[in-house]
């Protein structure tokens, strides 16, 4: 299933395929293909027939439905879908139903798209191959023997091979990308406050972004400018309307100054086809008229380390909710406390715990200044010399992952060595700036590789630019047929 999602949108629309067509197409492919790769936690499948019909009778009835209309869209399982369970990959939420939609979600299916399933992560989102997840690690479809990256792993695996054009996931450290750029697909983290996380399962709300997976750079401008814009039910949503960026993306780049982040591109672990596929892309934008210059932002090499106090010490809050009364599982005790800790337990997996001990250790009165406020300080570094390079360069590039995608079980006994995996995505996350992987070919050993372009606060026109480019630049990524 190849086509994307501006195809299947224009073919509803002009009344040439049918959405339930569409979709049956998708839950065939679904049904045969996921028993190995296990993208989903839970397919929607009566919910979007349902959804199809709804499509089409508007259609028939001699009304154009959304710029969506017919495409079916992956939900990461930690988006609220009403009635539909909704688990964060994790013990503690099974069987919750919860009472209301996340506003993506309902922007999506008002722009006529159909929600299709809901996709497995890391638990909580905590993870960088979706092997944390309660229910199973997902495989990578361009060889089952790998992970898809994470923690979206899931929506980003059913994009790549075909279960839907668009997905969403959420980015707090690089969700989005880092599986985007293991799978072969376009993943975006937009600048913090573009897209309304109400209805998003917070992990660490000063981080926390939702953005759209798609095979093509045009697609995921499509799903972004649906998702994007002011929502009242999140306070930290920006009060400006959703960017326009289909409008912008053939502009091309010339005059266009880029720089490319030494930092993360020359990092030590970063694998070397990967450091020469972001010289290649170099070389793709100066053909396409831009000046590609080598920049240096000293304090991105510290991002890991304010990441990995900053984001537990919001998860510590953030899941102290899970008591055992408000949701899901409950283990009971003699009295509250015991039960509190027994559903605890029994419910989280070992890196959640080990977030939330980390995070509570950080946050703990006498360590609070040493651990969480210089990780902040850090935080303010990393704002400022960004902001610097912006002052000179319209857009920035780097490597999206270190490395292409690794085998399964390979980090599991080692989280500082998955955290590393990270280290390239974090620092948009902590400047609250935007960034976005686009495929860029394949290494020797068949799996893709990404190319990251960074934009600054409310950059995403000129950050799509960019990525058109490079994504025309760009040798084949697809998962082969
Ligand atoms: N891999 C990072 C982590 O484990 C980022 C996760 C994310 O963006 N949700 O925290």
């Amino acid at each position: 299933m190849s086509d994307t999602a501006l195809e299947v949108a224009a073919a509803v629309r002009a009344g040439e395929r049918k959405a339930r067509e569409v979709v049956e197409e998708h839950l065939g492919a679904i049904e045969t293909g996921d028993g190995a790769l296990h993208a989903f936690n839970h397919v929607m499948a009566d919910e979007a027939l349902a959804a199809a019909d709804k499509v089409d009778a508007e259609v028939a009835s001699g009304d154009v439905p959304g710029t969506l209309a017919g495409v079916p869209v992956v939900l990461k399982d930690n988006l609220c879908t009403r009635g539909v369970p909704t688990t964060c990959s994790s013990r503690i939420l099974e069987g919750w139903r919860p009472p209301y939609t996340a506003t993506v979600v309902e922007r999506v299916v008002a722009a006529g798209g159909i929600p299709i399933g809901k996709t497995n992560l890391d638990e909580f989102a905590m993870g960088s191959s979706t092997e944390n997840s309660a229910f199973g690690a997902t495989r990578n479809p361009h060889d089952p023997a790998r992970v898809p990256g994470g923690s979206s792993g899931g929506s980003a695996a059913a994009v790549a091979v075909g279960f839907a054009p668009l997905g969403l996931g959420s980015d707090t450290g690089g969700s989005v990308r880092q599986p985007a750029s293991l799978c072969g697909v376009v993943g975006v983290k937009p600048t913090y406050g573009v897209v309304s996380r109400y209805g998003l399962i917070a992990f660490a709300s000063s981080l926390d972004q939702i953005g759209p997976f798609a095979r093509t750079v045009d697609d995921a401008a499509l799903l972004l400018e649906v998702i994007a814009g002011n929502d009242p039910m999140d306070s930290t949503s920006i009060a400006s309307p959703a960017p326009q960026l289909r409008g912008v993306l053939d502009d091309g780049v010339d005059g266009l100054r880029i720089g490319l982040v030494e930092e993360l591109t020359d990092a030590e672990g970063v694998q070397p086809e990967v450091a020469a596929a972001v010289d290649d892309a170099a070389r793709g934008l100066e053909k396409a008229g831009a000046t590609v210059e080598r920049i240096s932002v000293p304090s991105a090499s510290y991002g890991i380390s304010a990441y990995y106090l900053i984001a537990p010490a919001e998860a510590s809050s953030n899941l102290a909710r899970y008591d055992g009364v408000r949701y899901g599982l409950r283990v009971d005790g003699e009295d509250a406390a015991t039960m509190n800790a027994r559903t605890r337990d029994a419910g989280f997996g070992p890196e959640v715990k080990r977030r939330i001990m980390l995070g509570t250790y950080a946050l703990s009165a006498g360590y609070y200044d040493a651990y969480y406020g210089q990780a902040q300080r850090v935080r303010t570094l990393i704002i400022r010399d960004f902001n610097r390079a912006y002052d000179t360069f319209d857009a920035l590039i780097s490597p999206t992952s270190p490395t292409t995608a690794f085998e399964l079980g390979a980090k599991t006994a080692d989280p500082l060595a998955m955290y590393l995996s990270d280290v390239c995505t974090v620092p948009s996350n902590l400047a609250g700036h935007a960034a976005m992987s686009v495929p860029f070919g394949k290494a020797e050993d068949g799996l893709p590789i990404g190319v990251q372009v960074l934009a600054p606060a409310l950059g995403e026109p000129v950050m799509f630019r960019v990525a058109n480019v490079i994504e025309h630049a760009a040798p084949e990524t697809a998962v082969p047929a």
